[in-house]
């Protein structure tokens, strides 16, 4: 079986879904996580969200990638509230900025909306690389993605999902500069920070959908 090069957009659509009840089933996992450096409350967050958007998509059908893509990203803001439900719903408002009139999604669909979610995340957060947050799984997906948009969509995810969970292992390395986690300090250090960890965990399921299409 050749890999999946691109997908329609009901089977977009199915991968966001995938994708939702996947986030759903990790929350007891990321609010482990955010106990250790955090308040606790990312589990709960982006269950939340990720609920709302799965009630959201899950009976509508859409016309092109960025309208789609553009109500993940609102149903999370609205939903999830705070600090990450502004970060994680401007990955996907901002990465549907040049997804306009698609309507199929493949490597190089991701890598626009990687880029441009990436640019948007940091452009409202204001932390680059190395301060212990989602951007720093994100950044290095992003890079991936676009390095490699020349391959199908089920290779690119495998390389971009790769990228981000070692970006996330390096942030156990970092003292936590954002967030909740900064008043922590040196005692962030040893665990993964909680959004890149849902940053990481996005992409596999993604990946993992992506996968189940070539069998
Ligand atoms: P809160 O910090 O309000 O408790 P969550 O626990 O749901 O919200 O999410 C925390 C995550 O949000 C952090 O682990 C980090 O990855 C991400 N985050 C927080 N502030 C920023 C920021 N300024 N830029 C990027 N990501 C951020
Ligand atoms: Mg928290």
């Amino acid at each position: 079986m050749p890999d999946k090069n691109q997908l329609s957009m009901e089977e977009t659509r199915e991968m966001f879904l995938h994708l939702c009840k996947g986030m759903i089933t990790q929350k007891d996992l990321l609010t482990q996580a955010d106990k250790e450096i955090g308040d606790g409350d990312h589990g709960m967050g982006m269950a939340r969200g990720f609920t709302a958007v799965l009630r959201k998509i899950e009976n509508q059908t859409f016309a092109s990638v960025d309208v789609l893509v553009k109500t993940v990203g609102q149903t999370l803001m609205s939903s999830m509230g705070g600090a990450s439900g502004i970060i994680f719903g401007t990955v996907f408002t901002a990465g549907a900025r040049r997804l306009g009139g698609r309507d199929s999604f493949d490597s190089q669909a991701l890598g626009l909306m990687l880029a441009d979610g990436l640019e948007g995340v940091k452009n409202r957060g204001k932390a680059g690389v190395g301060s212990k947050t989602m951007v720093d799984a994100l950044e290095p997906a992003a890079l991936m993605s676009a390095e490699s948009a020349s391959k199908s969509l089920a290779e690119s995810l495998v390389d971009v999902t790769a990228a981000a969970r070692e970006g996330m292992e390096k942030t156990k390395q970092m003292v936590a500069a954002f967030g909740r986690a900064k008043t922590l300090g040196e005692r962030s250090l040893g665990y993964a920070d909680p959004g890149a960890l849902s940053t990481y965990l996005i992409l596999k399921f993604m990946a993992e959908f992506v996968k189940t299409l070539e069998n």
